[in-house]
């Protein structure tokens, strides 16, 4: 059997993408070459623009593709509060609430010594340097709450302790979630981080 070698390699690139198995991604190659050549075309120039285009803020470390980025240059946002994230995607989906309007930083990862990530790969010396600088009232610690989410924030704990206050996303509950469908570690949690409804 012989396949066209170009179908082959934009199957094999098409694999890169997370979740995507080999079945899915000769459906996906076909249906980008068969049924939808336009917006395929549109999708190879869309990352082509992005990879050349998007690089990291040099403040936040945030996407962009001007310097710095769109919310550190944004004067309306405030400018006291700073939270930290694990990615850009982290960002996106903290906008999207709309209800946080202050600075980020983004950390190029989580501490994971298994996979070679200290404190240095991950950016904490640039964020403890910009704590230091600029000295907001708060920071949020707003990561994964993963074994390598709990290290990293231990450790940004342990350095920014005493310099400013120091608050972390609540645990707990999810929204629509059933108490006895939750595991023990998560309910815990929710109950350590109840909140007062009043008295
Ligand atoms: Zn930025």
């Amino acid at each position: 059997m012989s396949v066209a070698p170009l179908f082959r390699a934009l199957e094999q690139s098409l694999r890169c993408l997370p979740g995507v198995g080999p079945r899915s991604a000769t459906r996906m190659a076909l249906h980008l070459l068969e049924r939808d050549r336009e917006r395929a075309a549109g999708l190879a120039s869309a990352l082509v623009d992005a990879l050349e285009r998007l690089t990291h803020c040099n403040r936040c470390h945030n996407l962009t593709e001007t310097q710095p980025c769109g919310i550190c240059r944004n004067p309306e946002r405030e400018t006291g509060v700073l939270c930290v994230v694990g990615s850009p995607g982290d960002i996106l989906a903290i906008e999207q609430s709309g209800l946080y309007t202050g600075q980020y930083y983004c950390l190029q990862g989580l501490l994971s010594p298994l996979e070679g990530l200290g404190p240095d790969e991950i950016g904490l010396p640039a964020l403890f340097a910009r704590v230091q600088d600029e000295r907001p009232s708060e920071v949020v610690i707003a990561l994964a709450s993963t074994v390598e989410g709990e290290a990293t924030t231990h450790q940004i704990v342990m350095q920014l302790k005493g310099q400013t206050r120091l608050t972390r996303l609540a645990q707990g509950v999810p929204v629509g979630g059933e108490l006895d469908h939750i595991d023990a570690t998560t309910l815990s949690q929710a109950l350590a981080s109840r909140t007062e409804l009043g008295r």
